[in-house]
Parts: structure tokens; sequence; C-alpha cells
């Protein structure tokens, strides 16, 4: 990577940790641990067997679940998918709906449109300001043919934590099951599913240190979901194909860094939040999105008054840092997220998310915090000498501030 380049966008993906990578290029050559790991009919196969439950066991353990209740993925995507629809598939004479909420990720909400089209239905839940379910709303939502709640744990955008056993036991309460959307919890706050109501809970590899192309549906014991990939009947028939022995090993071995250095890895991102924060308090006009709830500290999303977000981000070019969710950035719509807790379009585009991983150095947060803060002042400055008509009054506060 580009050595001048400071990269905050830990959110979207995570380098692998380089024990990782060493750890996975012994599983892929001749002198490896290459084989199949279905192959039953020879040593290198037993190996790779032995590998891949070792794996296993690490990405159970990180998150209190038997390693029997882990199907490997290619990623949270997938594992979003198949808890949607392979429980509403698996359960449709029970009933038709499905509650989620309206800040899910991509792969939920995407899955739960696509289920609309199969017949079935679904309520999204509207968040309040600060991006945190909140259980009564759920509540108020329930109706008798409610079979299924998915609800993410921490949200990709704002870094907002909703309260997950809340809602879980209201779930428990209807009979209804309740999946999380864990990729952006795990590592970063306690999971356990030996205690948590929960049932299903979708995992990722990339975000947690771990190769890209890998993730685990967690799924309780006598949950039942169809299958949505067929062929050989892996993974106790919930999902067909050659294990990527490779790539597994790696989650495993991630996840067994994120157990061990979950509390000094969250100790140092808020050291660097509150650096980064305390760097910024001179700059007018900077507001935290979502403010107001529980976060994690690795993910700071940010509005900023008298600035557009596309300019702001061509200005930062030293910095990499997203606007709005990584899958969207293509677009110039303003990022759903923010505009359902309530932002208007205009702030929503001017916000930019800042997120902070193990391998942030305070240097690089001090020397961000610096491009930030400049390009803050030449942007408003560039409007200010701009001919101007119609500068809404919050921005003409801040472009006086500075
Ligand atoms: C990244 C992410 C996903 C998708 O995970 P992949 O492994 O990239 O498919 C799903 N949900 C959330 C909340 C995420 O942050």
């Amino acid at each position: 990577m580009n050595t001048s380049l400071i990269y905050l966008d830990y959110a979207a993906t995570t380098p692998v940790d380089p024990q990782v990578a060493e750890l996975m290029a012994r599983h892929l050559t001749r002198e490896g641990t290459f084989a199949n790991p279905a192959s039953r009919s020879h040593m290198a196969g037993w190996m790779a067997e032995q590998a891949v439950e070792g794996a296993r066991r690490q990405v159970s353990d990180l998150i209190g679940a038997d390693p029997r209740e882990i199907v490997w993925t290619s990623g949270a995507t997938e594992a979003d998918n198949l808890a949607l629809t392979g429980f509403m598939r698996a359960n449709r004479a029970r009933g038709r709906h499905l509650i989620t909420s309206s800040i899910e990720h991509k792969a939920v909400l995407d899955t739960a449109s696509m289920l609309e089209q199969e017949g079935f239905e679904v309520t999204r839940l509207a968040p309040p300001s600060d991006g945190g379910i909140d259980p009564e709303k759920l509540r108020e939502a329930l109706r008798p043919d409610t079979v299924l709640i998915s609800l993410m744990a921490v949200n990709n955008e704002l870094g907002s934590i909703s309260d997950i056993n809340a809602l879980g036991r209201i779930a428990r309460e209807h009979g209804a099951a309740f999946h999380v959307d864990a990729a952006q919890a795990a590592g970063k706050i306690e999971l356990d599913m030996s205690e948590q109501p929960i049932d299903m809970l979708s995992l990722s590899g990339h975000k947690v240190y771990g190769p890209k192309g890998i993730g685990a549906l967690y799924v309780r014991r006598g949950t039942r979901i169809e299958a949505l990939i067929h062929g050989g009947g892996h993974e106790r028939g919930m999902r067909s194909g050659t294990l990527a022995t490779h790539q597994i090993v790696g989650m495993g071995q991630a996840f067994a860094l994120a157990a061990d250095s979950l509390d000094e890895d969250r100790q140092h991102v808020s050291a660097l939040r509150q650096r980064f924060l305390a760097g910024l308090q001179e700059c007018e006009g900077v507001h935290i999105n979502g403010e107001g709830g529980t976060s994690v500290p690795n993910i700071l999303n940010l509005g900023f008054d008298g600035v557009d977000g596309e300019a702001l981000l061509m200005a930062l070019r030293d910095v990499a840092v997203s606007t709005g969710s990584a899958c969207n950035s293509a677009s110039v719509d303003p990022s759903y997220v923010l505009t359902e807790i309530g932002l208007p379009r205009e702030r929503a585009l001017a916000s930019l998310r800042f997120s902070f991983g193990r391998f942030t150095t305070a240097e690089e947060i001090d020397q961000a915090g610096q491009s930030l803060h400049q390009a803050l002042v030449s942007l408003r400055q560039a409007r200010q000498n701009r001919p101007s008509f119609d500068v809404p009054t919050e921005q003409a506060h801040a472009r006086q501030q500075d």
C-alpha cells in the first residue's frame, strides 16, 4: 500500500494480521496442508480436516458456541442470505412475517426484499437518531405470524450498538427466532451464545484481521434452515462446497487473536478516538452522527457544516475513509443509514466515516486530524469567496467561526 496513505477504513475491511497470513500460506502449497478436508481416504485429507475443525473451535470459542453450530460460508453476506432465506423457507408453514430494521447491511435488506418477492412479508423498523434499535418498537411490530427477527449488533456506518439481549428476549417470548448480523461486533464486543438469546449469528473473516471471502453462520442446535447451495452435503447439509482450508484456518487464527486481544484492541482504539476528537476540537461545525447511545470506539461517523462531502473526500486524498458504506461509494445518493436516523440529505452528504484498528498509530491519527482541519478551512474559505446566493444559516455560522 502507498505508505503515505493513512488507512482509516477498518470498518470496510482490515489488513490480514501477519500471523494469519503466515498460517494461511502453510495451507496452500504441496509441502503444506492443501488436501481436500472432505477426503476421507488418506492422511492428507485427515490433516486438512483437522485444520478446519481446529478453526471451527477457534471461531466458536470467540462467541461461546459449540463448534458443531458453526457453518462456514463465503462471508457475512452469504451468512445473512442463508439465515434469512434458509430460515423463512424452512419455516413457511409456521408463518411468513419477518421483522428487520431499515439500517441493516444491504446483505440483509436486499435479501428481505427478495423474500417479499417470494411472498413473505417484511416489517422494517425505523431507528432512533442514535441508531440503536428500540426494543419497544420491536414489540409493537410483532404479529402472530412473525417467525424471524433479524437485527444487527453493531451498525457498520455509525458503530451504534443495539441492546441485542433485550431484543432477543422479546423474540424468545414471542416464539420467533432471532438472527444477528455480528460482522462488526465480533472481536469488538463480547458475544456469548451460551448466554444470549440468539439463534443465528453472521460472522465475517475480513473485518477481524482475517482474509476476505470467508465467514460463518452460527446456527443454534434445533434451528431449522434450508440450504441455499446444494451439492455434496458439506456442513451438515446446510452449505455444500469444498471447504476453503486456507481461508478457514485464516479466519480461525484471526478469531483466536481477537479473543486474546479484545480488551487491548478496545483500549487502543478508544485512545485513538479520543485523540482524534481532541485534535478536532478547534474545528467548528463538526458533529458526531448517531451520538447519544452506546457505540463501539473504532467507528466515528462525522458530519461537517459548510462543506460538500465529495469535495472533502477529494481534499483528504492522503486519508482513506468512507462516505457512508463502502458498498454505496459508487453512488452519489447519501447513505441510507444516515438519512434513516433523521439527518437531512445535505448533512448526510457532508459526512465521513473514520474507522480505526489494531495497526492504527497515534501519528496517523494526528496527521489525519491535521489534514482534515486544513481541508475544512480551505473548503469553507473557497465557499466564502464564491459569489454566494443561498447559504443556509447553519453553514454561514460555521463559516464565520473559521
Ligand atoms: C461487512 C459486513 C457484511 C458483509 O460481510 P462480507 O464478509 O464482506 O460478505 C455484512 N454485514 C455487516 C454489518 C458488515 O459490516
